[in-house]
Formats: C-alpha cells, structure tokens, sequence
C-alpha cells in the first residue's frame, strides 16, 4: 500500500522536526582534545536553551534525539526538554559508530543507553536514531528485540513506512543528508542564509504536494549566533504554510494506524 498523505485534514503537509543532542559524547569516545569536546558541550550550555524558547514561541513540541550519557551527564538539561513536552529518544550510549562494533558491544551500548533512560528518566525510549545514521547489521534486529516504535536512519524513502523483517515491524521515519544542518554548516561552512535557502525549496515542494519532510539539526549548531534565524524563520513558515509537526512517537503511531493492518 502507498501512502499518499499522513497529515490529518486539518493541516497540509508533514514535518518531522528532530534535533540531535549529542553535547560532547563523540569527542569524549573519540578521546578528543579539550576544545573540540567545548564545541559539543555548546549545545546543553547554550544552544538547548536557544531552541526550547523558539521552539516555545510557536507552540511546536519535537523529538530530541540524545545518547545514553547525554542523559546521565546533563540530566537537567534533558529534564528541561521533557518538562517542555518534548520527546526524548535514543541516540547511542556515546554516539558510537554502531557498524564497527562487534554484536556484544553493541548488544552493550543498547542495554547501557536503556538503562540510563529507565533510571533517569523513568521511561524506555521509543525510538532511536543510529549516531553518523550508520548500521551495522546487526542493528535492526536489536531495535526488533528491544521493541522500539520507531527508527530515523535509513534513506530510502521520501515518506515514512513500515519496515517488515521476519514478522516483525518498525516504522521508519526516512532521513537526508541535506536536510540535516551538519554537512552544510559545519562541513562546507555554507552562509545560513544558502540553507535556509534550500529548505525553503524543500518545504514547498512537501506543501505543494502534501508530503512530508524531516529536518535533522543539531543544538550545537543550528543556534549558534545568528544561525538561530534559520531556525525561527522556518518554524514561521510552517505554521503559515498549516504543517502538521508531529513528535516522532506520534507519528509513528499515525503511520501504524494509516499502514499497519
Ligand atoms: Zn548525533
């Protein structure tokens, strides 16, 4: 079956509006110097309380995207996200490159991420995207075992789906390379305004034809300084432009409800 719309008919179009809150967990795995693991922490410094309060001004409630020791270092901070009616979901334990892990260690990471959410937070996460949005093979079966709702990493798709294996589903909740701030602003250091430009190219095609569309960003670099206005401007957008901006969790449940008999 394909889906042609997921938005109720109120609205127009989808937007699934993710941040991925690494703080300084890859630098600390990758034992990097002092200021690279300053870049990272920006994000619960700063950059979270940025985004919390544009993300307030219109009313949006997301997904946050946070590693297992994001959770257990900076409990308040992802305190704060979840007070504000967020949702909170997996990220890693330290934003491991799951494909080179054998399975126990992967098998670890999850157990340790999980036990971090159920001990901290008090809930079990519902979904989960691969730190790089890399695989390894053993990946999907684990997300089956430990029955997550949904995962964001995979980039076959323009629109989300249930992904089957052996029996068993997950809804996926498809990604881009370029709709996601990292490779535009901290690879090529584009100008703000060149991916605000290309957003807004891709938030009109999804409204014109009532797709969807998953914007990836990350606190430690969407809002520093006057990168925040990308931000901003896009949230207005969107509420002119009448997109339903579901968190993760609620979304996937609308696709098992549209697809999932
Ligand atoms: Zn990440």
């Amino acid at each position: 079956m394909i889906l042609m719309r997921i938005c109720p008919r109120e609205f127009k179009y989808t937007v699934f509006l993710s941040f991925d809150l690494d703080a300084e967990s890859a630098e600390v795995y990758m034992k990097r110097d002092p200021v690279s693991m300053s870049f990272g922490r920006y994000s619960v410094k700063i950059g979270v309380k940025k985004i919390l309060e544009v993300l307030g001004d219109h009313g949006l409630k997301v997904t946050f995207f946070t590693p297992g020791w994001v959770v257990e270092k900076y409990s308040d901070v992802v305190g704060s996200i979840l007070g504000d009616g967020h949702e909170v979901a997996l990220h890693g334990y330290l934003h491991e490159k799951l494909d080179q892990l054998e399975l126990e260690e992967e098998l670890l990471v999850f157990k340790k991420s999980i036990s971090a959410f159920e001990r901290i937070l008090d809930f079990k996460p519902k979904g989960f995207r691969a730190p790089y949005w890399r695989f390894s093979g053993n990946t999907l079966n684990i997300l089956f075992e430990e029955g997550f709702l949904y995962d964001s990493s995979l980039m076959d798709d323009e629109k989300p789906y249930i992904l089957e294996h052996n029996g068993r589903k997950i809804v996926e909740l498809p990604v881009d390379w370029r709709l996601d701030d990292w490779p535009h602003l901290e690879i090529h250091r584009l100008p703000p305004k060149m991916l605000l430009e290309m957003w807004m190219e891709e938030l009109d095609y999804a409204a014109r034809n009532n797709g969807f569309l998953s914007l990836t960003m990350h606190p430690s670099c969407i809002s520093r300084g006057a990168r925040i206005r990308v931000l901003t401007r896009i949230l207005g957008v969107l509420e002119e432009t009448e997109a339903w901006t579901p968190k993760g969790c609620d979304l996937a449940s609308r696709i098992i409800e549209l697809l999932g008999k």
